[in-house]
């Protein structure tokens, strides 16, 4: 047991929601007191509620002591979003709240609530042929859909934008227990765009205890394409315009670097099997059998070769429009130089789009952290050359210290492109790490030895490439405590934030410091 720094708010606590609901092991508090990136403050205790009502009360209670809330979702953020920075705080894991609260498919709405995974509402909706337009994160398999709206981000259905825009409403607890609805389950907005206001804000205004969202029929036929190309500004003038076009409903890329560490994955293979599944329930079992088969044959070499490349999904009512839109991705890729090569990565991922998140650490076991921004498409190529320059200028000691980055791209809307560097280290896991991956995978890594000077290049890089962002104003999701939001928001915008913060949560105590607040 921990020592506790408040026994009597924690036996208050324990009082209104019950023992059982309320940990203080070591092992708990070590668990959630750190995200993917780093080791937070230890918390007093992890309260798991398993009704929304027991969460307004809980929160109730410990707010009501004094004891700041720290909502976690499936913890799979690298921004220190959940985790304390001074002072008593009740880390609160939204994992127990994880029902499906209602199909409707007449009306076209689902309700969960917040600690539902993304994987656990895709195979609920699936066999109705039923899917949310934005369908979650590649983290999907732990990461919550009350994380994803909480802290925004992307992935599947991006062609439609990022996560926190798909809610129709949410029903958040306040920081004194309150629980109010957002908005209207029929259409956003209602008025003034509530469901909005606690949109994106990782909690620093509210816990998401329910989420409803749109539904629209899953598409019935797909096609694939994945094109290679030399140079980045080929790569980037191809990739924004098959963005323009709203061609892919999800469209990637990646660069040599990140290309090579995803063919030493050892998943590919293992992945034709859920490929086959999913071919075999799109369009029949032969069809099925040699897609499953080409991905085997194609292996991992094909993109050997290979500088920069990009993997698109197009998908339709039928093959003929889904051929269609292909067509013109490839039309358009080869304009800007590129050649295609096997379509194995979209199709695979296609297959089995909510993985293990075996991949929170590298391919032989290093420390994993991405950092990442939106700009515009005009500074996309300007954005990527001062990335590439400052990887230049710090070679030697990355080299030295075996600190590996590359990054991964992904057009957003028609809008924005995100561009994100990820960099690998060999360094110490944490007990997420080993309470996340999945334990055979992780017997087949190294357990490298704590790494101060690696992880604090990669610390400094990151900052630096925040600041590049900064320079070509981009946004950025998992805002946390890692992006300086207040600096980069319209000065009287951030004022009437502040002023909002101080209104629903006056003795700041839901997630205090969170976006800067
Ligand atoms: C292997 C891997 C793959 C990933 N792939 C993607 C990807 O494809 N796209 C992407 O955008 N990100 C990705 N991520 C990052 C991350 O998983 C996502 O951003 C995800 O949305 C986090 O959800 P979570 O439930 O784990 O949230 P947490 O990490 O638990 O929380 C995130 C933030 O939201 C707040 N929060 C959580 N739940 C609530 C709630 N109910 N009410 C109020 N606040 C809340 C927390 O306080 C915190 O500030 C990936 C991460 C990993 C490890």
């Amino acid at each position: 047991m921990a020592t506790l720094a408040r026994p009597t708010a924690l036996e208050s606590l324990v009082a209104a929601v019950g023992a059982r609901a309320v940990s203080t092991s070591a092992a708990d508090l070590e668990l959630y007191g750190q995200d993917v990136f780093s080791v937070g403050r230890t918390p007093v205790a992890v309260f798991r509620p398993v009704s929304v009502e027991m969460l307004a009360t809980g929160v109730a209670a410990a707010t009501g002591q004094g004891i700041a809330v720290l909502p976690r979702g499936g913890g799979m953020s690298y921004t220190s979003g959940y985790l304390a920075e001074s002072g008593d705080a009740l880390l609160i894991d939204l994992g127990g709240l994880d029902r499906i609260v209602e199909i409707d498919p007449v009306d076209m709405r689902v309700t969960v609530e917040a600690g539902c995974s993304w994987a656990a509402l895709y195979e609920a909706l699936r066999p109705l042929g039923l899917r949310t337009p934005l369908w979650g994160t590649l983290s999907g398999s732990t990461a919550t859909i009350g994380g994803g709206m909480s802290q925004n981000g992307l992935f599947w259905g991006a062609r439609g934008g990022s996560i926190a825009t798909s809610a129709l409403s949410f029903d958040v607890v306040l920081a004194d227990g309150t629980i109010m609805k957002t908005g209207s389950d029929t259409l956003r907005p209602f008025g003034p765009d509530l469901t909005g206001l606690f949109a994106a804000d990782c909690g620093a205004l509210g816990i998401k205890a329910r989420v409803t969202l749109p539904l629209m029929r899953e598409a019935a036929a797909f096609a694939y394409g994945s094109f290679a190309f030399e140079t980045p500004d080929q790569f980037t003038a191809a990739t924004s315009e098959i963005a323009r076009c709203g061609l892919a409903s999800e469209s990637f890329g990646f660069d040599p670097f990140l290309q090579a560490q995803r063919m030493k994955r050892d998943s590919l293979g293992a992945d034709a099997k859920a490929l086959v599944g999913m071919m075999k329930a799109q369009g029949g079992f032969w069809k099925g059998l040699k897609e499953g088969a080409k991905v085997v044959a194609a292996g991992r070499s094909f993109l050997d070769e290979a500088r920069f490349s990009i993997h698109t999904i197009a998908e339709g009512r039928n093959q003929a429009a889904a051929d269609t839109d292909m067509a013109a991705i490839r039309e358009i890729a080869e304009q800007h130089g590129g050649r295609e090569v096997e379509n194995t990565i979209p199709k695979v991922l296609r297959a089995n789009p909510f993985p293990p998140v075996n991949s929170m650490l590298g391919p032989s076991g290093e420390r994993w952290v991405p950092v990442h921004g939106v700009v515009r498409h005009s500074r996309a190529l300007p954005t990527i050359e001062a990335i590439i320059a400052l990887f230049e200028a710090h070679a030697e000691p990355m080299e030295r210290l075996g600190v590996g980055a590359g990054y991964m791209f992904l057009p957003v809307a028609t809008t924005g492109f995100l561009i994100e560097p990820v960099f690998y280290w060999p360094d110490a896991q944490g007990a997420l790490h080993q309470a996340s991956v999945e334990r055979a995978h992780l017997a087949k890594l190294h357990d490298f030895p704590a790494n101060p000077p690696a992880r604090a290049l990669v610390e400094q890089l990151r900052a630096e490439i925040i600041a590049i962002f900064g320079r070509m104003e981009a946004v950025h999701f998992q805002i946390g405590r890692a992006y300086p939001l207040g600096e980069r928001s319209n000065p009287a915008g951030w004022a009437l934030l502040k002023q909002v913060k101080e209104a629903v949560d006056p003795h700041h105590l839901m997630n205090p410091g969170v976006l800067g607040l």
